[in-house]
């Protein structure tokens, strides 16, 4: 088979999934005339906290700002410490220092890609002021076990959901469990906005600091605003509201979620049916009972650049998520020595996974992929 023989869907890494209604509720949304924050964004937020069954969710512009105004709405700033994996996309570590605080970066599991409760204690020193776990692959990360220490040491759980929407921790929604989540609604999210995130925050005075953050920092809502001759500008704020229109999309993506969830939950599990016949890879375990798959990871043990190469040549679209953030050039100040997670930016390879694709894309993936393990194994001997 040639390049051009490529199946449609396994020749993308990743790409939004339309279900068809987005495109009139944009037409809708544009035609209102009302494109910044308004009443479709105010349903918006209202129908995620139904799904999550949680009193309230602020819905933003993007992940990268939903982190940012989560980690200011608790508290933390200039001088503060957030430990965070450095397998993560740098969008993570990007929110800790516009908040004006470092990083303190850990270790993950070499099996699920996630933080476990003894790489937070291991890291944290008497400057975190929070923990940043990120749902790596969509999967819950659980540091109940935990809560008592850092409770007593003022450490806030701030976790990066980006790829989790949707997923369970035990049997509540990851969003739901009592920590300050923050999601993001990108173009290749479980659910998405166009471009959006949201926060969801643990008190009625963290949602408000976070529409305060959102809105420049001012004090009245738009409704109460356009009543008024003045508004009050209580404080710091960002420029950081969910358009109408972005919100118009992730209502019909909301409305329609169960067929994504189904078809992720089903494409993972053909992957992981697949991937048994293989030798020298091992799949990063997503619990897929539990979450709805944003990815799906391969460890290579060996030459994985190769097999990368090999694949990408027969069209497939590989990619690396992610090269790790402690030996980033802008992160360097924060640079300590984590071995497991090096050893991992050199054997994890991301295989297409969208839900456009069909079970006889996830077979010729892992076709493709068996022959590049070979071809690789035998330039190597
Ligand atoms: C996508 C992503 C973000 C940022 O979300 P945006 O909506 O793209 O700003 C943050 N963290 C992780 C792990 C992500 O995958």
């Amino acid at each position: 088979m040639t390049a051009s023989a490529t199946p449609a869907g396994a020749g993308r890494g990743a790409r939004p999934f339309l279900h068809g209604p987005e495109r009139d509720a944009v037409s809708e949304a544009l035609l209102s005339g009302q494109y910044g924050h308004g009443p479709v964004t105010e349903a918006f937020e209202k129908e995620v906290a139904a799904f999550l069954g949680v009193p309230d969710v602020v819905a933003v512009a993007s992940g990268t700002a939903a982190l940012h105004i989560g980690l200011l709405a608790a508290g933390i700033g200039p001088g503060d410490e957030v430990a965070v994996p450095s397998l993560t996309f740098c969008a993570s570590v990007q929110a800790i220092r516009a908040s004006g605080a470092c990083p303190r970066f850990i270790e993950v599991s070499p099996d699920t890609l996630c933080v476990q409760a003894q790489d937070v204690l291991e890291a944290i020193t008497p400057a975190t002021r929070a923990v940043m776990p990120v749902l790596y692959g969509g999967r819950a990360v659980d540091l109940a076990g935990i809560q008592d220490v850092l409770d007593a040491r003022g450490i806030v759980v701030i976790e990066d959901a980006a790829h989790a929407f949707g997923s369970c921790c035990g049997p509540k929604r990851v969003g739901s469990t009592g920590a300050l989540t923050c999601f993001s609604y990108d173009p290749i999210k479980n659910l998405t906005c166009g471009e959006g995130g949201a926060v969801v925050p643990r008190n009625e005075q963290e949602a408000s600091a976070a529409r305060r953050l959102r809105g420049l920092g001012i004090a009245q809502s738009a409704g109460q605003r356009s009543l008024a001759t003045s508004y009050g500008v209580d404080g710091f704020g960002l420029r950081a509201h969910l358009s109408s229109i972005n919100a118009a999309i992730g209502r019909v993506q909301l409305r329609n979620f169960a067929t994504v969830e189904a078809r992720r939950k089903e494409l993972w599990r053909a992957y992981e049916a697949g991937l048994k016949k293989l030798d020298s890879v091992a799949l990063v375990d997503v619990d897929v009972d539990h979450t709805v798959p944003f990815n799906c990871v391969v460890r290579v043990l060996r030459a994985r650049d190769g097999v990368f190469r090999h694949l990408r040549s027969r069209g497939v679209e590989v990619g690396v998520h992610y090269p790790p953030n402690h030996l980033q050039p802008a992160f360097a100040p924060w640079h300590r020595s984590l071995p497991m997670t090096e050893s991992l930016g050199q054997q994890i390879l991301s295989l297409p996974f969208h839900p456009g694709m069909d079970d006889e894309d996830v077979h010729y993936v892992v076709s493709v992929l068996g022959q590049a393990l070979r071809s690789a194994a035998s330039e190597v001997s």
